[in-house]
């Protein structure tokens, strides 16, 4: 690829870029808070969550000072609550060491808790316009597909040698900050990951390997995947009139430290699970199936048969890491997003 693609890949961004709400704000937080939503998540779903987080929270400094509660539910429906741990982990850092601001170099980014190369590369050159690459699964794939590298996508070989391919070109260019983002946009909306990428559209077209040669179903390769753990679930959805049963998630682990409806990881019968219900303490009245549901994360899945138990009116909790919230009280707490079936069911969120 010459000097001038790159050129035009970022003439092209500039006349191309949606408005997104973390986008050209000149503010280095809204670039950090964008890039950990992002991972995973698709931009339309990030967007309101942003602007609620932000609306919330406006300054690290609000983000360090932020009970856990209220931050996972800030959270609720991004999946992959580690992000915010580790986004309140860094604030506190950011608050200590850095007087409350991101560093502005890639290298002392590199350091703080939840930033790795991607997001550290990301944020040196968007908010701070440092000549350094963000390398992420966009643009892994287009360089393959430019340079026709049929080698595993994701294995660190491949990830070096696109590393090695791109840096050049950041010695030269004055706007690190468009370039990156330039391939994040085309990644997004024409060098699509799935179903055939939009290459007419395509500013790089003339030089792209994979296009000449239409190599879509072999470009990016990539080894397949392992496949994902099971396990099957009984969710016990224990009520008396007028609360809910609620139990908190082993601190290490899936869904680590979070509230879950109580389950178990087998599948019980009717018998079972009164049994179960029985021999945590509480007095079974009426028992009935639910829907099943399926919640798939990244190595795992969990299939889940569910039940609800209505129970005698439950005068005192004999652990500590059960609680009882009504239903009031749920629509302002966060339960995973694993559970929506059932949050659903009970009409806990609009
Ligand atoms: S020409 Fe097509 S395959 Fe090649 S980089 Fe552009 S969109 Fe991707």
């Amino acid at each position: 690829m010459k000097i001038s693609s790159i050129e035009k890949l970022i003439n092209w961004y500039k006349k191309n870029k949606r408005e997104l709400p973390w986008r050209d704000t000149n503010n280095p937080y809204d670039v950090w808070l964008s890039e950990i939503m992002l991972q995973q998540t698709r931009i339309e779903a990030v967007i309101p969550k942003f602007l609620l987080f932000k609306k919330e929270l406006p300054t690290i400094e609000d983000l360090s000072k932020c009970d856990d509660d209220h931050l996972m539910r800030l959270w609720e429906g991004l999946g992959y609550y580690s992000r915010a741990r580790n986004l309140k982990k860094c604030a506190n850092v950011l608050v200590k060491e850095y007087d409350g601001k991101l560093p502005s170099t890639y290298h002392e980014l590199i350091h703080l808790p939840g930033i790795g190369p991607y997001t550290a590369g990301a944020i040196a050159s968007i908010a701070f316009n440092e000549k350094v690459t963000a390398i992420d699964g966009n643009v892994l794939r287009i360089i393959a597909r430019i340079y026709g590298i049929k080698d595993d996508i994701l294995s660190t070989s491949t990830k070096t040698k696109i590393k090695e391919l791109l840096e050049p070109f950041y010695v030269s260019i004055k706007s690190p900050k468009d370039l990156n983002q330039a391939w994040m946009e085309l990644g997004q909306r024409i060098c699509l990951p799935n179903g055939l990428p939009e290459c007419k559209k395509c500013p790089l077209n003339k030089e792209c390997y994979t296009y000449k040669n239409q190599l879509f179903d072999e470009i990016p390769y990539r080894h397949a995947l392992k496949s994902r753990k099971v396990i099957h679930r009984t969710i016990l959805i224990i009520r008396d009139h007028t609360r809910f049963v609620l139990h908190k998630r082993p601190s290490s682990g899936v869904l680590a430290n979070l509230y879950e409806f109580v389950g178990v990881d087998e599948i019980l019968n009717r018998k079972e699970v009164l049994e179960k219900v029985e021999a945590l303490g509480f007095s079974a009245n009426h028992i009935k199936k639910l829907p099943s549901s399926k919640h798939i994360f990244t190595h795992l899945e969990w299939h889940m048969d569910a039940y609800e138990i209505q129970v005698s009116q439950i005068k005192e909790l004999k652990d500590s890491s059960y609680i009882l919230k009504t239903k009031k009280e749920l629509e302002n707490f966060a339960i995973p997003s694993a559970f929506k079936t059932y949050v659903e069911y009970y009409a806990l969120r609009d």
